[in-house]
C-alpha cells in the first residue's frame, strides 16, 4: 500500500508570533528534534532572536504545520503549537 501521507507531506516550523517559517522539514520526528534543540538556545541568540524590533518583550512561538504538498499551493493539514521562548523562558505546550 502507497503511503500517501507521509510522501505527500511536509512539516513547517513557524513562528506564529511574526507568521515566519523557520524550516521545512520531510518527517515530524525531525521537525521535533530542531525544535528540541532550538529550546537549548537562549531567547537572546540565534536563531530565536526575534525578527521585530521589541525582542526583550516579545518572543517566539514555534508551530509545527503539516503540509499537503500534492497540490499548489500547498494546502495546510494540520497546525499546533510546540513551543514558545521569550525573554520569561521556554514553555512546550506539546499535547499528545
Ligand atoms: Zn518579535
Amino acid at each position: 500500500m502507497r503511503d500517501e501521507f507521509s510522501t505527500n507531506s511536509k512539516f513547517i516550523i513557524e513562528d506564529e508570533a511574526h507568521a515566519e517559517w523557520c524550516g521545512v522539514f520531510s518527517t515530524f520526528a525531525e521537525t521535533m528534534s530542531e525544535l528540541e534543540s532550538r529550546s537549548r538556545v537562549a531567547w537572546d541568540a540565534q536563531p530565536n532572536v526575534c525578527p521585530c524590533t521589541n525582542g526583550k518583550t516579545c518572543g517566539r512561538e514555534y508551530a509545527i504545520v503539516e503540509f499537503d504538498i500534492s497540490t499548489e499551493p500547498w494546502k495546510e493539514r494540520s497546525r499546533a503549537p510546540i513551543l514558545a521562548i521569550s525573554s520569561n523562558g521556554v514553555e512546550w505546550n506539546v499535547t499528545k
